[in-house]
């Protein structure tokens, strides 16, 4: 049974979704005004991974992350591109599917932008107002917090806490501080859709509500983003969404901690930022997961070279495991299963009964990568060239399919192992010009022992596996 940490109820609750086996997940999505950062890189992995497992443990999930078209920030960008909302909106929208393939997030089943839910949006506002729970001031629409009693339950506060804790500035034209603008008239020179209240935009939290709604219905499993959305967001698309429809707005609230630097939060505003991209120019996506994955997702998370790095070598020590037992297979002499090796499958089997029960454990990625690590360690002590085809397929099957929920050992060997042999290769050819005949043939030994035999022909040097 998977547990989830719900930030409602600030339990760890089994997770039975409304329908059976279909998960309803949204996850708020970036604003698109420029490349995002590793930080919110961080979010989009952790979600992408709980998603994966949910997949993995036989769930059909409904995956909604939304893209915010229309903001300050927005309208600030285009104003310094001198182009238009419409046109930032595009270009970063097409920038982020870059990054995030390259961070090797499985496409979500839609990406609504706001901007294409205006009718549906202002359709929203409309029955708050309706049922009494929103009111217009001079084209602006505030959305009344009193008169959501349970207004405060996400972030387990009450108004008067809030409005004590929040930096609000007066405003005359509002009943309470406490309201928020679920309806903004028009600025000069703002973009602007026409509404019952004249020409403006919706405010954020009102998209979520409206897009959620329109894509998953009335109540969702699992609505998620990092944890600074807890309060004003979240709580407000919750007053909006069950002021509308009466009934929960989500079963399950995720929240992800932070990615940090230097123990401060990874902020474009704080200036302490890295685009994903220029994190990817340096590591495969793979090393980047392994880091972020690596520590609990409701834990912060200190960014570093040296933990990439480290990250890096980690994922070397699995590599090779999977590239020795991939050599293997061209080794062994025997096809099937002997008696004790059926019994071995057993205590393979075992870890992944321990990952699930980790996994399912509020999605405990950390204890996961440690059993895969605990597996390959069994694996390369107890399978070698004696062993069947058979084993030495199980085993390798196992390791990859513990990793695919987190979206790693996914890669092929090969291209790693041309890569590195050319690497080994290359340095021979210099050590050999500069007369280092021992570290020439150091490395040459060393190749060999890992089953690649190298030979100087006329052409050049060549190289093919012990056993091709
Ligand atoms: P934004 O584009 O700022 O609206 O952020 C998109 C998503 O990234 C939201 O779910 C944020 O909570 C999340 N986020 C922003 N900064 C960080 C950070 N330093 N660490 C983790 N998540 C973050
Ligand atoms: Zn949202």
């Amino acid at each position: 049974m998977i547990k989830i940490y719900n930030t409602l109820t600030r339990k760890k609750e089994d997770f039975v979704p409304i329908n059976d086996k279909e998960v309803k997940m949204y996850v708020c999505g970036p604003t698109v005004y420029n490349y995002f950062h590793i930080g919110n890189g961080r979010t989009f992995i952790v979600f992408d991974t709980i998603r994966k497992y949910l997949e993995y443990r036989g769930y059909d999930v409904k995956f909604i992350q939304n893209f915010t078209d229309i903001d300050d920030k927005m309208i600030k960008r285009a104003n310094e591109e001198n182009s238009t909302v419409k046109e930032v909106g595009d270009k970063y929208i097409e920038e982020y599917y870059k990054d995030a393939d390259g961070l090797k997030l499985k496409r979500a089943t839609v990406n609504p932008r706001a901007t294409e839910y205006m009718d549906e949006i202002i359709e929203f506002v409309e029955a708050l107002i309706e049922k009494g729970y929103a009111y217009e001031v001079d084209g602006d629409v505030y959305f009344s917090t009193k008169k959501f009693d349970e207004y405060g339950k996400l972030s387990g506060q009450n108004l008067d806490d809030l409005q004590a804790g929040a930096r609000i500035n007066v405003d005359e034209r509002k009943n309470d501080p406490m309201d928020f603008a679920i309806w903004k008239a028009q600025k000069p020179g703002e973009p602007a859709w026409k509404s019952p209240w004249g020409m403006g935009r919706p405010g954020w939290h009102i998209e979520c509500s409206c897009m959620s709604y329109k894509l998953l219905g009335e109540t969702i499993d699992i609505h998620a983003g990092g944890s600074d959305l807890v309060f004003p967001h979240h709580e407000n698309e919750i007053a909006q969404s069950e002021c509308r429809t009466g009934k929960p707005f989500a079963k399950y609230w995720m929240h992800s901690a932070f990615l940090n630097v230097n123990n401060q939060k990874m902020s474009k505003s704080l200036n302490n930022f890295f685009t994903a991209r220029e994190v990817l120019e340096k590591y495969d996506a793979e090393v980047v997961r392994f880091l972020m994955l690596s520590a609990h997702y409701r834990t912060q998370l200190n960014f570093s070279s040296e933990l990439l790095d480290s990250a890096k070598s980690s994922m070397e020590r699995l590599y090779n495991a999977v590239f020795n037992l991939e050599n293997l297979l061209k080794e062994v002499k025997s096809e099937n299963f002997t008696h004790s090796e059926k019994e071995y499958v057993k205590t393979l089997d075992s870890y992944r009964e321990k990952y699930i029960e980790k996994m399912d454990d509020d999605f405990n990625t950390a204890d996961g990568i440690s059993t895969i690590f605990d597996l390959v360690r069994d694996v390369n002590t107890n399978i070698n060239a004696e062993s069947s085809k058979e084993l030495v397929k199980y085993a390798l099957g196992l390791i990859r399919e513990l990793g695919k929920p987190l979206g790693i050992l996914e890669n092929s060997t090969q291209n790693d192992l041309e890569a590195h042999v050319e690497k080994l290769i290359e340095d021979r050819q210099n050590a050999r010009k500069e007369r280092n005949w021992a570290l020439a043939d150091k490395i040459r030994d060393d190749l060999k022992a890992q089953g690649i035999v190298l030979e100087d022909t006329p052409q050049g040097v060549r190289w093919h596996l012990k056993n091709d």
